[in-house]
């Protein structure tokens, strides 16, 4: 489609159009050429955020879907929060050039969590604040050049009746 349209300004482009008219319709061009790009992201989202079924969290955390690796987050009993990235089949990769922080937003501010690689995945260098409840925002990069990937969820550490999870990584239907 978008080809054949390019075709057909080039025709006209020959045998029509002056340059000023030319630079016009190529601008044109160009601008419906960003619509229809924007309409293809638009569309892929849409399609990648479809309701489909929460994957459990091989450590019993909450799994993100980042890209091109998953990654799980998981608040460890010493509150030190534990990120494992996982391919496809859910199978833990080892870390590489990831980079992973943490930002919990409690009523008293915001506390910044660093971390380091630890055997399969990373684990925080301090524990998550005090509290239950708060918001908590995991950013992952691919390597230190990449686009950040923020993901969001409420930390909520009780355990869920239903799948006998804490409530950040809760895996029942209701969510
Ligand atoms: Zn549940």
């Amino acid at each position: 489609m978008i080809g054949w349209r390019l075709g057909l300004i080039k025709i006209k482009n020959g045998k029509y159009l002056n340059s000023k008219e030319s630079k016009t319709m190529k601008k044109i061009m160009n601008l419906m050429m960003v619509v229809v790009l924007l309409n293809v992201v638009a569309f892929a989202e849409k399609e990648h955020h479809h309701d489909h079924k929460i994957i459990p969290g091989p450590l019993g955390g909450k799994v993100l879907e980042s890209e091109p690796l998953h990654a799980e987050f998981f608040v460890q009993a010493d509150k030190k929060v534990k990120i494992v990235f996982y391919d496809e089949a859910l199978k833990a990769v080892l870390p590489t050039t990831q980079e992973v922080k943490v930002i919990a937003e409690t009523k008293s501010g915001k506390t910044v969590l660093e971390f380091e690689k630890s055997g399969e995945g990373f684990i925080s260098k301090t524990i998550l604040p005090e509290g239950n409840g708060y918001r908590v925002v995991i950013q992952i990069k691919n390597d230190r050049a990449s686009k950040p990937q923020n993901f969001r969820l409420d930390y909520r550490a009780e355990i869920c009746g239903g799948c006998k999870k804490a409530e950040y990584a809760c895996t029942c239907d209701h969510h």
